[in-house]
């Protein structure tokens, strides 16, 4: 170890304070700060919005030389280092976008120890060359961001975070702080393990997000579900709408664009130009609609995703997390929905079944499988499952903001209904031995005399219409439940319904099945609309805060369409200028003078000095557009 004097804390509450133009710091950021910049390594576990960019940033800005940010985010590079620019630091990134000579600027301002920040992509790290040039400066610490992609387990690998290992073994005595959202004991092993950060100290907080509402829906009507929510809950928000398949996701896309919502698609097989044009304008236009594979979203840092809609079922407890995740980080009120069916478990059981990987690849794929089936199916909080997935403990027993405790399904006593269907299987491989889908066992349960019915004869089986008592979505809801509890499997290319050795514990009566009844979606939109705590009208796209007053409300929209022009003019999203949070606190307070301006939380002195005249004007009344913000 180099045994460098050591830095006062007082530095980063400083920067904190001048740079960021925040009063103080949250949650762990403090002790994680001063951690690293005392030369400790760190291994950081924060929900998305808990503000993990600071614990390395402010570090890097106090320690000598500049801190290098590992982050797969290439196509968001641009917005980050913008964003830093915009407060003031000096940062600038290498990556395979940049030519030659925008490389050798860039290289040219590290050696000189002009970067405060350096953000590199993974697979720029491997090479000799830019290991050279890293040897040519001064490094004060290496920041690992998205550290699950190091995870061969997870939903996000990525093979060139394997090569990080060697940060250790070449630059020894530079500190290393890695940060996830997301990561459950097991992936929280691995990243440690794999980034030799075993004895690290690690920082773990609390993975709950109070703001978001958990819900998830049966799926009947995809596309008339995902209307009515967007229609009567969010109209004029943004928000993401994720999709299994790229053809689904143009086929939604242009669903909601015929339907008056403004939707973009992204996905895979789109040219990257327009993968990246389409990501641009949901960062930087108001109330769009992103609808996307799972390609999108890592690193979307917009803080006013009001809403992530599910269409079909994510793979993983991990991947729904993330992916819900997305949504509400400035902490105001929005939706994680998820709309999930008889077909979304035949698909992925499918799937899995069909796959490339071995033996061991598959089991991993099916108990992620059966964590989110079980999440789906269950009659308790799903806050409290979701934690629990990730081994915390939830803040009470009902969470008040899940539809489970909003409200509460029924559950009604299934056993007799399963044993019925389970038989059907069964006669229909004993007795004829023939292996149908779901949809023909529901039929002949109903007694339904269908084509495929008769031309079977399977009217003439014993348990031809035994299940007239209940309704063909009810019958679906029993072979969906019975598919999440193992208790029935599909198989092959026609999925075809068959036992498995937990089916007989049903059949011989061993087991009770309790399973969730559906509820209504008018009855769960009643129960959530006084809770929510959102006093908003439905025309007010930006989700106000309870103690907003709406007297600033007139204020606030006249700094919004301020911010939106210069965001327009400088080609930067509007949220790196300010977020809602902060012009929200400004049309409250309504400042004079500049000193009372910079007292503002997120008013640092950089942004002070850029826009604090404008805004201003703003507040006056004045309108600040003829003019151009103050020069640097
Ligand atoms: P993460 O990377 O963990 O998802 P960010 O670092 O982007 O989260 O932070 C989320 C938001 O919280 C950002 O808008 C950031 O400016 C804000 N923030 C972070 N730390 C603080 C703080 N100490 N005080 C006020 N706001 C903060
Ligand atoms: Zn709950």
């Amino acid at each position: 170890m180099t045994s460098a004097p050591a830095i006062p804390v007082s530095r980063a509450i400083d920067a904190l304070n001048r740079i960021f133009g925040y009063p103080e710091f949250r949650g762990q950021q403090r002790e994680i700060v001063e951690h690293v910049i005392s030369g400790g390594d760190a291994l950081v576990l924060m929900p998305t919005g808990g503000g993990k960019s600071l614990c390395y940033q402010i570090p890097a800005l106090v320690r000598p030389g500049t801190g290098v940010v590992i982050s797969p985010l290439i196509a968001l590079m641009q917005d980050q280092v913008d964003a830093l620019r915009t407060l003031g630091v000096r940062a600038n990134f290498l990556n395979s976008t940049q030519d030659f000579d925008e490389r050798r600027l860039v290289e040219a301002e590290f050696v000189a120890g002009e970067l405060d920040l350096l953000y590199v992509a993974p697979e720029g790290l491997g090479t000799p060359a830019v290991q050279r040039l890293l040897d040519r400066g001064e490094i004060s610490l290496f920041a690992i961001d998205e550290a699950h992609c190091v995870s061969q387990w997870g939903h996000d690998f990525r093979p060139d975070y394997l090569a990080l290992s060697m940060l250790h073994e070449r630059w020894p005595d530079v500190p290393r702080i890695a940060l996830t959202a997301t990561a459950t004991t097991t992936t929280r092993g691995e990243i440690a393990e794999r980034l030799r950060l075993t004895s690290a100290r690690h920082f773990t907080a609390s993975f709950d997000r109070p703001n978001i509402q958990y819900r998830i829906v049966g799926k009947n009507e995809p596309k008339r579900q995902l209307l009515d929510l967007l229609r009567t809950e969010h109209p004029g928000d943004a928000g993401i709408v994720y999709c299994l398949s790229r053809a689904s996701v143009d086929k939604h896309a242009e669903f909601l664009s015929a339907n008056g919502i403004p939707a973009l698609p992204y996905h895979a097989g789109l040219s990257p130009q327009t993968r990246q044009e389409n990501q641009a304008r949901f960062l930087r236009e108001d109330g769009l609609v992103m609808v996307a594979t799972i390609a999108f979203g890592m690193g979307i840092d917009k803080p006013d995703v009001r809403f992530v809609a599910h269409l079909d079922l994510p793979k993983s407890v991990e991947g729904y997390y993330q992916e819900t995740g997305r949504a509400g980080r400035d902490g105001l009120p929005s939706t994680a929905w998820l709309a999930y069916g008889l077909q979304d478990v035949v698909q992925q059981r499918k799937m899995i079944d069909s796959s490339e990987g071995d033996l061991a690849f598959r089991r991993n794929a099916a108990s992620h499988l059966d964590a989110m089936l079980a999440l789906c199916e269950t009659v308790s909080c799903r806050r409290e499952r979701l934690l629990a997935y990730f081994d915390q403990e939830a803040p009470s027993a009902r969470c008040g903001n899940c539809d489970t405790c909003l409200a509460p399904p029924e559950s009604w006593d299934g056993t007799v209904p399963a044993q019925k269907l389970l038989s059907t299987v069964f006669r229909l491989k004993k007795e004829r031995n023939q292996k149908f889908g779901a949809g023909q066992s529901i039929d002949i349960l109903l007694g339904k005399r269908t084509d495929k019915v008769s031309q079977f004869r399977h009217d003439e089986l014993s348990v031809f219409g035994i299940g007239a008592d209940l309704r063909d979505t009810e019958w679906r809801g029993v072979v969906r439940q019975l598919l999440a509890g193992g208790y029935l499997a599909v198989e092959g290319e026609y999925s075809t319904l068959v036992l498995t050795d937990r089916s007989s514990s049903v059949l011989r009566g061993e087991v009770t099945l309790m399973m969730r009844r559906e509820i209504p979606a008018q009855r769960l939109r009643a129960g959530t609309s006084s809770s929510a705590g959102s006093s908003r009208s439905s025309r007010a796209p930006a989700a106000a805060p309870a103690d907003f007053p709406a007297e600033a409300e007139p204020l606030f929209e006249r700094l919004r369409a301020w911010r939106a022009s210069i965001a327009k003019a400088q080609a930067i999203p509007p949220y790196v200028i300010f977020h809602d949070k902060t012009l929200r606190a400004i049309a409250v307070l309504e400042p004079s003078s500049l000193d009372q301006l910079g007292t503002v939380s997120g008013v640092g002195q950089s942004k002070l000095t850029k826009f604090g005249d404008d805004v201003l004007a703003v507040v006056r009344g004045e309108d600040p557009s003829g003019e151009e913000p103050s020069a640097e």
